[in-house]
């Protein structure tokens, strides 16, 4: 039976559009490898990992294997007053991996939901220390946290989506976005408004949120480390949480295991997601230092005071542990640099295009800043008929592929670039 289009267009919200005048869909049938198979039968390229997620390729027998497995066990029980052995494996796989001084894990299910939870984590911490007027949170702009209501109010707050809420939403303090770039010379004007700020108001900041080095739905923009280490010391001078959201960078798409590994510096809470399932099922974690969950356990609650009903889903958490565990073998460094490698050759040529304002490189992410906002409908129908799933936004063209993609089919990604840049 084929998908029924019109009823979807007609009842189905999909991300970010109109139930009017909604953006045509395609209808995916089955997903391989590398490839997403259409109804009629077309497979196309794909450029977008489903929005970073699904690193390892679709339809993997290791992770068909864990759901499977985990299946004939036991779908979900809840995880108040229970515990199984898919979140114990998990955790214990996770910790492994994160930096050193994150030591307690909260399993979310989503990346919105861990950001929430960090926030939380970040306040109540305070909340319970001889300085509880620390309730603000700085964050910069171009930076995307989430679309639930703390995580919209850190995210930025004029060229984010989100800025028709801003009278609802509680109000945080915003830098400046960093300029330097990742590959150029580090500006020190760029840290000078978190010093000026932290200096004048760090009694009442509770934590600094960012993503490390990719800003990613703000922008796709890649800054300097060095940004990241005086960050880091700054939190420490002032007594300021540094949260990092390492939700669309954790477990290798910028090129390290973590992107706070570029500056070498350790958050004292860190939200990761996304590659975290493989691309499997929605979970995320939230991870903090042993003081963080130190000073909670002191507040008023005694806990932390959150629990979602499908907290640490044994399905996704047993996924989870296959997907890390392809992580942690370490074939990512090598498939993430060749990724960049050939990205970075078979990109060049689109900073002739008059289209291109920047062509930029990081891991296993390719973007091309158009000068103009893109026809997202139009453009997708092109790459479709290109043969590739390319999913544009605003400005930005960009790819994060699987990182098992083959030359062969990155070359076809990057051909489609060049093609819509008209070189
Ligand atoms: N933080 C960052 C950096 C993200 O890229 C995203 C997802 N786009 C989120 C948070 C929110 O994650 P989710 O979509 O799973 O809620």
């Amino acid at each position: 039976m084929s998908i029924d289009l019109a009823f979807d267009r007609s009842h189905i919200w999909h991300p970010y559009t109109s139930m009017q005048n909604p953006l045509p869909v395609y209808p995916v049938v089955a997903a391989e490898g590398c490839e997403l198979v259409l109804e009629n039968g077309q497979r196309l390229i794909d450029g977008t990992a489903s929005w970073w997620s699904a690193v390892h390729g679709y339809n993997h027998p290791a992770l068909n294997a864990a759901v499977t497995e985990q299946l004939d066990k036991m779908a979900h029980v809840m995880f108040g007053g229970i515990t199984h052995q898919p979140a114990v494996a998990l955790c214990k796989q996770l910790l492994s991996m994160v930096p050193q001084n994150l030591t307690k894990v909260f399993l979310a299910d989503s990346g919105s939901i861990a950001v929430e939870v960090a926030i939380k984590m970040a306040l109540q911490y305070w909340l319970a220390s001889a300085t509880p007027q620390k309730q603000k949170l700085i964050s910069l702009r171009k930076g995307y946290h989430g679309d639930t209501f703390a995580a919209m109010a850190v995210c930025d707050p004029v060229d984010g989506m989100h800025d028709m809420f801003a009278a609802l939403l509680p109000q945080h303090y915003f830098l400046p976005a960093p300029q330097s770039r990742f590959d150029g010379n580090f500006l020190h004007s760029d840290i000078t408004p978190l010093e000026q700020m932290l200096a004048e108001k760090h009694h009442e900041i509770a934590a600094l949120i960012l993503e490390p080095i990719v800003q990613g739905y703000g922008g796709m923009r890649f800054y300097h480390p060095e940004y990241l280490r005086h960050a880091r010391a700054l939190c420490d001078k002032y007594q300021v949480l540094l949260i990092a959201d390492e939700i669309a960078t954790g477990f290798g798409r910028s090129g390290k295991l973590f992107a706070c590994e570029h500056a070498a510096i350790q958050p004292d809470i860190m939200c990761v997601g996304k590659a975290l399932s493989g691309g499997y099922i929605t979970l995320a974690a939230t991870l903090c230092t042993d003081e963080v969950a130190r000073g909670i356990s002191l507040s008023q609650a005694g806990g932390l005071m959150h629990g979602p009903t499908f907290m640490a889903n044994p399905l996704a958490c047993a996924v989870a542990s296959a997907s890390l565990a392809l992580i942690a073998k370490g074939d990512w460094q090598a498939q993430v640099a060749a990724i960049e490698a050939q990205l970075q050759q078979e990109l060049a040529a689109c900073r002739y295009s008059p289209l291109v304002k920047d062509v930029r490189v990081l891991g296993a992410i390719g973007v091309l800043e158009m000068h103009n906002k893109v026809d997202v409908a139009a453009l997708q129908q092109q790459f479709v008929e290109l043969g590739v799933w390319i999913r544009p936004f605003n400005n930005l063209i960009y790819v994060m592929p699987p990182f098992i993609i083959r030359p062969d089919q990155l070359s076809q990604l990057t051909a489609a670039m060049r093609k819509v840049s008209g070189v």
